[in-house]
């Protein structure tokens, strides 16, 4: 403004609208996060990041017992809450109950990750129904069956957030990733139509597109073609889960109050 002149001397933050992340960083305090898939990996990573920010979490998973214990027992180290969640996100009428289950005992659910996947690489014509009837019950079905039963109770608060974890490849594609890849770009025009339908509700949908994260998803590759695309991320690294978290963590807080039906591409710059 001209002639205006600094209220305080140049270099001093100014504190009266407190950012939310410098309140010990508890910005989800008093929330409650569904986050699937959650016993190792990225879903292990999200729901440690939410728990820390002070939700209480629940960590969905479908077989690995020992390994979701140990994501929670990471959380309630860290001095966080959380709670184990098992059923398979592919089963509609389980995603419905789990769902129920968080309300009766919490009375609300305001966060919904939608993490749990799987791959099924192969050259397509050498697959058939079954192989894709798993990728796509897992991925796209299991998104739309959590989805639904969190609508409903964030329709009545009128107020959520929902993060659907899609791919790279759900835009760039992927050879042997056909069924993979579509079951992710699919996981886009849900976030992308959803955002639009809820958004007069106040629940904002939002995706995260990963490109390549260190994980059990990804330890199989061989390291020659690991190496080849490292070459091609221009910050010259793999991701991690973590990576991951900070973009799930910000589009969840007050930070991310006018994005809606948003793609955020966690990849390092390997595709833009
Ligand atoms: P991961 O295999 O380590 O973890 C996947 C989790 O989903 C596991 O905990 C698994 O038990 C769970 N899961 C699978 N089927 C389930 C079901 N039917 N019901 C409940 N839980 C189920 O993989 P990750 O690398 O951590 O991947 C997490 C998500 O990120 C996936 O959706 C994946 O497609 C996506 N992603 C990963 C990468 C990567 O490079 N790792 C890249 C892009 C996208």
């Amino acid at each position: 403004m001209k002639g205006s002149r600094h209220a305080e001397p140049p270099g001093r933050i100014h504190m009266t609208n407190e950012h939310p992340h410098a309140r010990g960083g508890k910005f989800l305090e008093g929330q409650t996060a569904l986050v699937t898939g959650a016993s190792r990996g990225i879903g292990r990573a999200v729901a440690r990041r939410l728990a820390a920010a002070g939700a209480c979490t629940y960590l969905n998973y479908l077989k690995n017992e020992a390994s979701a214990e140990e994501t929670l027992s990471m959380i309630t180290g860290a001095e966080g809450s959380g709670m184990l969640l098992r059923f398979d996100v592919a089963d509609f009428g389980a995603a419905q109950e789990a769902v129920q289950q968080i309300i009766r005992e919490r009375g609300t659910l305001d966060i919904l990750v939608n993490n749990a996947g799987i791959t099924l690489d192969g050259i397509f014509v050498r697959m058939g129904p079954d192989d894709w009837n798993t990728v796509i019950d897992t991925n796209l079905k299991g998104a739309l069956n959590c989805t639904r039963a969190a609508l409903r109770c964030m329709m009545k608060q009128r107020r959520g957030r929902i993060v659907n974890i899609s791919s790279i490849v759900a835009e760039t594609g992927n050879p042997g990733q056909a069924v993979y890849a579509a079951t992710k770009a699919g996981l886009l025009g849900l976030t992308k139509s959803l955002a639009r339908e809820f958004a007069s509700r106040n629940i904002l949908i939002n995706a995260v597109a990963p490109g390549f994260i260190e994980t059990d998803m990804t330890a199989a590759i061989p390291e020659a073609p690991r190496a080849d695309v490292k070459k091609m991320i221009p910050l010259e690294r793999l991701g991690t889960p973590d990576d991951v978290a900070g973009a799930v963590a910000f589009l969840v807080s007050k930070d991310a109050d006018y994005i809606t039906g948003q793609v955020i591409h966690v990849n390092g710059g390997l595709y833009m």
